[in-house]
């Protein structure tokens, strides 16, 4: 799960953590009053206005913008809400700002001698640690980095039964090139986020970036958090942090009628139960000429209520031609899926596209006599090879 740059600074700040200060606001009228709040509580001359979108890369978009004034915040603010804002990370239809960060501009005049560094951890399956990668090359395209100067690039490994050492933090100051108070202060900024990685069950924290101040302070200026979704039910307070408006909408219905949804850009809608059976049957459609329009799994327990979300989620691309709908019944029993087949059919009203059913396991007799005698246009297969055939057939492959 994806959250917010203000909501990463947050967790940031509760695990004591430096940060550009700000407060969030959903209108203009708010963002001057959290400015005049912020300036009464950090003494901040300018601000920066920053759109809440998840997507990076903000600053090129026209995402993040420098007020001098209370006034020019909320102007800025007025501007930036509503907006569809396009930046390299959103694709070329952009996304909607909702919310704006009024933070505290860290980049003011006297904080001449300053420098940005890149900082992020991650989980890297491939050694089973965490890894803290970092460059003193921040503040731009960590992308553009890797491909030109990929010697600025280092890497810290963590076994995570040991945890982040002193020596490692040490290591990660002096390669950045810090010296004094900021070396100090980055062995505690460290130690901060590793903890926060580690205490909200984290996939990837990313800081850019990381700004050594005048005065040695160490700061979080920009964070991007993506949380573990199979570790959410350890922390509630965390798990309403899901902002629903910046998911593929589809995909979020598809998740309250708990299935297991994934578009594709083919034009045969699967609708199965198991994820590898829900494989196999992405296979058998290629294999019969048809490409998938989507993988979903229903779940264990199929009943006429998820069959018939699943036939609202899969009718909603107008690219499909066919749906197979394979179903092993093992816990779930096929007349009960047949029947919430030929239901769906009736409420959802016409479904013009041609599907394929193929039901196999307990009652599975029994389920072919009920779609057999529905008179609707639903064709059983009982293999397979029947059931791509039958595909085949309707797509006219
Ligand atoms: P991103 O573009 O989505 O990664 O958003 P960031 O939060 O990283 O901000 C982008 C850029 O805006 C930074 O690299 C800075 O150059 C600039 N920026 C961020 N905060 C401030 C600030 O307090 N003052 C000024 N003048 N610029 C800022
Ligand atoms: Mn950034």
């Amino acid at each position: 799960m994806n959250i917010h740059e203000f909501q990463g600074k947050s967790i940031l700040k509760a695990y004591d953590v430096d940060i550009q200060e700000g407060f969030v606001a959903e209108t203009p009228d708010q963002a001057m009053m959290v400015a005049g709040q912020l300036r009464e509580k950090t003494g901040t001359q300018f601000f920066v206005v920053k759109a809440q979108i998840h997507a990076g890369g903000r600053g090129k978009g026209g995402g993040v913008k420098v007020a001098k004034s209370i006034e020019e915040a909320g102007e800025l603010a007025s501007k930036m809400i509503g907006m569809q804002l396009i930046t390299p990370q959103t694709g070329p239809a952009g996304k909607k700002v909702k919310r704006v960060l009024i933070a505290q501009d860290v980049y003011y005049k006297g904080n001449s001698d300053i420098k940005e560094y890149y900082i992020s951890i991650l989980l890297n399956r491939n050694v089973s640690r965490y890894t803290i990668m970092y460059s003193s090359e921040g503040g731009m395209s960590i992308e553009e980095v890797a491909e030109k100067t990929p010697e600025r690039i280092f890497t810290e490994e963590i076994d995570p039964g040991i945890g982040l050492q002193a020596f490692q933090c040490r290591n990660i100051a002096f390669n950045l090139g810090l010296s004094g108070d900021a070396f100090k202060n980055m062995q505690k900024f460290l130690a901060g986020i590793y903890e926060a990685f580690t205490g909200c069950d984290a996939q990837l924290l990313e800081i850019n970036p990381v700004l050594r101040t005048s005065d040695n302070k160490i700061l979080a200026v920009d964070s991007k958090v993506v949380l573990d979704d199979n570790a959410l039910f350890r922390h509630p307070d965390l798990a309403e942090m899901r902002d629903l408006n910046e998911e593929d909408p589809v995909e979020v219905e598809a998740g309250k009628s708990n299935l297991n949804f994934v578009k594709l850009d083919g034009n045969v809608g699967c609708m199965v139960n198991g994820a590898g059976l829900a494989m196999a049957t992405m296979d058998i459609i290629k294999l019969s000429g048809g490409s998938p329009a989507n993988f979903l799994d229903v779940g264990g327990g199929a009943n006429a209520k998820t069959v018939e979300a699943g036939f609202r989620i899969i009718l909603k691309d107008p690219a499909v031609k066919a749906i197979l709908i394979n179903i092993f019944g093992g816990i779930v029993r096929c007349d009960r899926v047949a029947n919430g087949v030929v239901e769906a059919y009736k409420t959802i009203g016409k479904i013009n596209v041609p599907v394929i059913v193929r039901l196999q396991g307990t009652n599975a007799e029994e389920a072919k006599a009920i779609i057999d005698n529905s008179g609707l246009k639903v064709y059983s297969a009982s293999t397979f090879q029947d059931a791509a055939d039958k595909v085949k057939e309707v797509i006219g492959g």
